[in-house]
């Protein structure tokens, strides 16, 4: 039985913490009294959020009472109209002389969403560029770090990865001629759908020697499980491979701090967490270390050789100084533009406080289950920890029965959720725009009858 060791309230973050087999974690749903978890309470909460004005900047979906997708799809900033029309007016306004009019300069559009990225994903503005989308950053990654010798030839994955993720390390494999039965290892999950450190570490001892990359999605998409990447970085450099990581659900969710951990290589869509709109541009990072090493092919295009030569239009590849030298093509315009909108709401709150928010509301949400829907579920993400990323601001929820129908229900009521079948519902808190009350309404709907 866990030991409660003491009762924390501070800045309205309201812990006890439990000593178990050695470790501390959280429970917090006993310590929001009665009134929290009313309507009134949720109202309450609500009040004393930091970040609440920012729900007013984006649009909701018309009969949408409470918007928990925003794993999925983010909403649209309301700015972001703005944004994509000025391009679309310098277009219409300049046509070809747009690429370098002073105010759109499309030539150089890309480089004014590495300073926001930089500071999302704590890297140094030349690591990172806005570029492509997911998947294309994954497989030009893998070019650049996956390059197996009959010794080492195993990539290193989550269970449950994402489809298109096992799609692109399946391929690459067979690209370079190996057995993906072989050289793809999936970790185990030991608990529920989740993976201990301990299984993984035994993972990487098993494989350490002929392993070449660790790619881990972070948070896993389905489990909303994260890793401690600076932990894995070093773990997976101490036996010789490249470590990189899929942001999808982790950019605009998750603190980061690319660089200092010394992650190899990183990609991300920005559809999700980061509300840049549907099939919106992705991003990668690729650390400074790796930026002139000769040892690392890449794929080249016009985009990524020197800007200063560029349109000189040579035979000779010239790369650009750090990422933007993997870009192979001019990039889309507007896309980028609905970019900078979200990113520009991102710098003005802060990861900080985003993800204080967002441990709130999730934390909000196991109590709230509790107390009015106990038994039904159980919760497959990781516990809120202390002082460890754990989960980021998606809890992963098993029905005993009925997902489906729950879904449906939820839905006919305006609230947006996702069903995996056959039995999950994920639930994603977007800081900026979810508050405690949406998940009062969430909580309360699913509480009723089915
Ligand atoms: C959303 C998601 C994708 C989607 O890939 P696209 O190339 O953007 O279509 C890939 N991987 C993970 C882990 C995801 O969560």
């Amino acid at each position: 039985m866990a030991r409660l060791l003491k009762k924390v309230i501070e800045d309205c973050k309201i812990y006890t913490l439990f000593l178990d087999h050695g470790e501390w974690f959280t429970i917090s749903f006993m310590d929001y009294d009665d009134f929290h978890l009313t309507k009134e309470g949720a109202r309450a909460l609500d009040r004393e959020d930091a970040l609440r004005s920012f729900r007013r900047e984006f649009c909701f979906p018309s009969s949408c009472e409470a918007y928990f997708a925003g794993h999925s799809l983010g909403l649209r900033p309301r700015q972001t109209e703005e944004f994509v029309g000025e391009e679309l007016e310098a277009w219409a306004k300049m046509g070809v002389k747009g690429h370098f009019a002073p105010k759109s300069h499309w030539f150089s559009y890309h480089e004014s969403a590495a300073p926001p990225l930089a500071r999302l994903v704590g890297a140094k503005e030349r690591e990172v560029v806005a570029m492509n989308s997911l998947t294309v950053n994954l497989h030009l990654m893998l070019v650049s770090f996956y390059r197996p010798t009959r010794k080492r030839y195993k990539i290193l994955i989550e269970n449950n990865s994402f489809p298109s993720d096992k799609y692109a390390v399946d391929s690459q494999a067979r690209f370079h001629g190996f057995d993906p039965k072989e050289a793809i290892i999936e970790l185990k999950a030991d608990r529920g759908i989740t993976v201990s450190w301990e299984s993984m570490m035994e993972t990487m001892d098993e494989h350490g020697d002929s392993l070449a990359l660790v790619m881990l999605g972070n948070c896993n998409y389905l489990s909303g499980q994260c890793f401690d990447m600076e932990k894995m970085a070093s773990r997976a450099k101490s036996c010789g491979a490249f470590v990189g990581f899929n942001l999808a659900h982790g950019a605009g969710n998750l603190k980061l701090d690319l660089h200092k951990w010394g992650v190899d290589f990183a990609v991300w869509c920005s559809y999700k967490y980061l509300n840049s709109g549907p099939g919106g541009i992705a991003g990668a990072f690729i650390h400074e270390n790796h930026h002139t090493d000769p040892h690392i092919p890449r794929f080249e295009g016009w985009w990524g050789s020197d800007k200063k030569t560029r349109f000189a239009m040579g035979p000779n590849f010239s790369p650009s100084a750090g990422a933007e030298a993997w870009q192979l093509s001019n990039p889309a315009i507007f896309q980028l533009a609905a970019l900078r909108s979200s990113l520009d709401l991102f710098d003005r709150a802060g990861m900080e406080k985003i993800a204080i928010k967002r441990d709130r509301l999730t934390l909000y949400l196991e109590a709230l289950l509790q107390k009015l829907c106990p038994g039904r579920y159980e919760i497959m993400t990781p516990p809120w920890k202390e002082g460890g990323q754990m989960r980021g601001g998606m809890l992963c929820l098993r029905f005993r029965e009925g997902a489906q129908k729950i879904e449906k229900k939820l839905s006919d009521e305006g609230i947006i959720v996702d069903f995996r079948p056959p039995d999950i519902i994920r639930i994603a808190m977007a800081p900026l725009y979810n508050n405690h009350e949406d998940v009062f309404q969430l909580v309360e709907a699913l509480s009723g009858p089915t």
